[in-house]
């Protein structure tokens, strides 16, 4: 049995876990939440930071917890983000990582954060080879695999989904994450509001969508329900436009939601209908590894070693804007 300790904190979530083949033996987590706005990205270093230790070690007690034989010398290798994400958190617990990897004697992994969203949702929903919609608060695409690399096939022109749910939130004066109180909101809208519809080719855009809906509310305040809705409906209807182009054009009929944003119960039962309609299959991984978790870090980096991919200390600086289509995939074919 390989078993990886993962570490994230490319944002908001610092989580540690600890994985092999067959499951997710210990996962433990702190959460940054801003006083007041959207993530301030030295505050949720500081977070990050000052919470280390105490994670790693509840982490490891319930390992411990979990398999009375576990023991430090058990795990073999040290993986963890090393981007996309905001510079000042990557850099602690990429630090936190060398650290660990020089003191245990263990190979240093750094893992692609998308990817590893991607890998978990493949790993706990079965899909083989998917269309995959990546959606969470920085960042919106379309992928899929193709000669060793995941291919981005469209992609957002401005701002990332989940963001622009949140500085919508933000001006209603709701607290961070809004996702999931807009969600909260739509519900209960039945009206829709003309919105921006942008789709650009493969291509997507989300910040004027958020201006209209801050000038929907600044005309009609009453309205928050179906500016919410009208919000959601369009948007959720873009990412799936060109999912489902995405879809055609490739031939594949899996389809994989991964990131935070696949949590919305509204955007899971549109892809599911575009799905059912082309009589492919839709697939979504619970919430503990759409969010951003340490599990789908520590398991990518087991896929990672198997496969000989490891990253040496020079190698192991973060990229704060390492893109999926960056990284070599070297444990499929
Ligand atoms: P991640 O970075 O992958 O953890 O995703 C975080 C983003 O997901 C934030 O922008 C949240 O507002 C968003 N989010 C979480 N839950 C929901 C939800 N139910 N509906 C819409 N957005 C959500
Ligand atoms: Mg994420």
């Amino acid at each position: 049995m390989t078993l990886i300790l993962g570490l994230e904190g490319t944002a908001w979530n610092l989580s540690v876990a600890l994985v092999s083949e067959e499951s997710v033996l210990s996962e433990a987590e702190s959460t940054y939440k801003p006083k007041y706005g959207g993530i301030h990205p030295r505050e949720a270093a500081q977070h990050h930071a000052a919470e280390l230790k105490d994670v790693v070690s509840r982490a490891l007690r319930s390992a411990k917890e979990e398999e009375e034989e576990f023991s430090l010398a058990s795990i073999d290798a040290i993986a963890f983000s090393q981007g996309p994400g905001m510079g000042p958190c990557l850099r602690t617990v990429a630090t936190a990582a060398r650290a660990l990897s020089i003191s245990l004697k263990i190979p240093l992994i750094g893992v692609n954060h998308c990817i590893a969203h991607i890998e978990v949702g493949r790993w706990q929903c079965g899909a083989k080879d998917p269309v995959v919609l990546y959606v969470s608060g920085a960042n919106s695409q379309v992928l899929a695999y193709r000669s060793g690399r995941y291919r981005v096939l469209g992609e957002t022109l401005d701002i990332g989904i989940g963001n622009a749910l949140d500085k919508f939130a933000r001006y209603l004066g709701l607290s961070h994450p809004g996702g999931p109180k807009i969600e909260d909101l739509a519900s209960k809208g039945t009206d829709y509001i003309y919105m921006p519809y942008i789709v650009k080719g493969m291509d997507l855009s989300f910040s004027g969508l958020t201006t209209a809906a801050k000038d929907a509310i600044d005309a009609q305040p009453d309205k928050k329900e179906d500016v919410c809705y009208s919000f959601q409906e369009t948007a959720f209807a873009m990412l799936t436009e060109v999912t489902e182009r995405a879809m055609g054009h490739l031939c594949k009929d899996e389809m994989l939601l991964a990131g935070g944003v696949g949590a919305n119960s509204r955007l899971q039962q549109m892809l599911q209908t575009m799905c059912e309609d082309r009589g492919g299959r839709f697939y979504v991984p619970e919430n503990r590894y759409l969010k951003d978790n340490s599990a789908m870090i520590a398991y990518l980096g087991l896929l990672m070693l198997k496969s000989g991919n490891t990253t040496p200390l020079d190698k192991s600086q973060v990229k704060s804007n390492y893109r999926p289509d960056d990284a070599e995939v070297t444990w499929r074919n």
